[in-house]
């Protein structure tokens, strides 16, 4: 099948290339000129483990193409993605001009009946408004189906072969068998594709994730109680997790949520909750909550320097928003560097993936290193806000050597209280007793 991807993120080049490696002939549509440039060279835009291998082998074997120019992009295609930027507008809702520029760019060069998905994530009632974006030009017959994506960053290849199901939004029996056909080599284990009307696989998708983000800041209370209480929540943890009904996953307390979905769908749905007139005050929590714990380890700081940050210098470890990506956006490091440089420390950070990208904001403002050990040299004291597994297990004679005192404010609680203190770190960390 002749396939094409409109928009060649992290999500539009993971679904081509998977796309591809099942047989069809996927073409793939960036205005990004440079971004198409490094593709047409087979060389890989973004961090995505794994994908490289996939994406060289489906270009040298002709399945898998590169242009800026859409309606090259989509001559032939049975199926148009959709898998654009729909990042906040200035109310928080699902800014909507990217997917709306392209669907008006599509109608007059549709040439023959084709299915459009919708395959980023976008507010209840988009398929509609792209439909009738679309038809204002059409004169062919199309349909426009949602189909969100539930693939993570770092793990994004096996999640979108092997995914736990498939969702997709459709009113239209033509649209459901192309789908049907199209997904059928990635749920042969048994998986459901699940169809249901184009609203509720729209809703879906933020109702995923508005959950996982209200489980893990759910978890981020229960540690701030803990650190008020005398508990510890890695121990709540476990005697929560084992409970099927709960479940173990997305239960780890930390520096808050970040990257480039969680924020904003929260966000998002918060807002189509406020255009209906309801009052979704769970997820303004969840919001706030997030928002205070990014930094909390700041405050930490500050309350231990004495009031001051002044003058220190404080390496970072890790600065995607986590570990096996290079994506920064909302990456709870960036806050926290923000805050550090306003309170007038210097910053050394290390990241595997992600400095190319923090350069860019940053600038030479704060101090890029060339491994975990260059980041503490001289640094007063350590913050990991990444659980990248490099830093599980450092060699702690040389960080001990090489930081000027022995202090780690650790933001994803990497180590064990006990051994910090039979090492003699003064240790801080979440939802667990200080080491001091
Ligand atoms: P991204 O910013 O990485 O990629 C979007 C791409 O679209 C960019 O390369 C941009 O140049 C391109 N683009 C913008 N306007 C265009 C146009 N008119 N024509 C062609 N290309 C255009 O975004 P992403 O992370 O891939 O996310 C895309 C969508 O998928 C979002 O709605 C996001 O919420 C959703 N999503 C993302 C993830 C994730 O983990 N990143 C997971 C599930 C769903």
């Amino acid at each position: 099948m002749k396939i094409a991807v409109v928009g060649t993120g992290y999500v539009g080049l993971v679904t081509g290339t998977c796309f591809a490696e099942t047989g069809n002939h996927v073409t793939c549509v960036d205005i990004d000129e440079k971004k198409v440039e490094k593709l047409k060279n087979q060389i890989m835009p973004i961090y995505e483990p794994g994908l490289d291998v996939l994406f060289e082998r489906n270009i040298k074997q002709g399945r898998l193409d590169f242009t800026t120019n859409l309606k090259e992009g989509i001559k032939d295609a049975k199926i148009i993605f959709l898998a654009l930027p729909t990042p906040p507008g200035e109310d928080g809702s699902a800014d909507l001009k990217y997917i709306l520029k392209v669907a008006s760019d599509l109608g007059p060069i549709l040439s023959e009946y084709t299915v459009i998905v919708d395959k980023s994530t976008v507010p209840v009632g988009t398929a509609d408004k792209v439909h009738a974006q679309i038809a204002k030009n059409a004169k062919v017959p199309f349909d426009v189906v949602s189909n969100p994506e539930f693939l993570r960053e770092g793990v994004a290849v096996d999640d979108f072969m092997k995914p736990d199901r498939v969702v997709i939004g459709t009113s239209s029996d033509k649209a459901r068998k192309v789908m049907d056909q199209l997904y059928a080599p990635f749920v042969r284990q048994g998986n459901p594709v699940i169809f249901m009307d184009e609203k509720s696989a729209e809703l879906t998708k933020y109702a995923a994730n508005s959950f996982l983000a209200t489980k893990i800041t759910f978890m981020n209370e229960i540690a701030n109680m803990c650190e008020l209480l005398g508990a510890d929540v890695d121990m709540v943890r476990k005697g929560i997790g084992t409970d099927t009904r709960i479940g173990k996953r997305f239960l780890f307390a930390g520096i808050g949520y970040g990257g480039s979905c969680f924020p904003k769908d929260v966000q998002a749905l918060a807002k189509s909750a406020q255009e209906v007139k309801y009052d979704f005050k769970l997820l303004t929590s969840v919001m706030d909550v997030n928002q205070e714990q990014k930094t909390k380890l700041i405050h930490r700081a500050k309350a231990f320097y004495n009031g001051s940050l002044k003058g220190k210098t404080f390496g970072i470890w890790g600065l995607a928003f986590k570990p096996y990506t290079d994506d920064i956006r909302e990456a709870p490091a960036l806050e926290n560097i923000k805050e550090l440089l306003a309170l007038g420390a210097k910053v050394k950070v290390y990241d595997p993936e992600a400095m190319e990208n923090v350069k860019e904001l940053f600038g030479n403002t704060i101090e890029f290193c060339s491994d975990e050990y260059a980041a503490v040299d001289g640094a007063d004291a350590l913050f990991i806000m990444t659980e990248w597994p490099v830093f599980r297990t450092p060699e702690f004679d040389k960080l001990q050597s090489l930081l000027r005192s022995k202090v780690i404010f650790d933001g994803r609680n990497l180590y064990d209280t006990q051994a910090m203190e039979d090492l003699g770190f003064t240790y801080f960390s979440i939802g667990r007793k200080d080491v001091d």
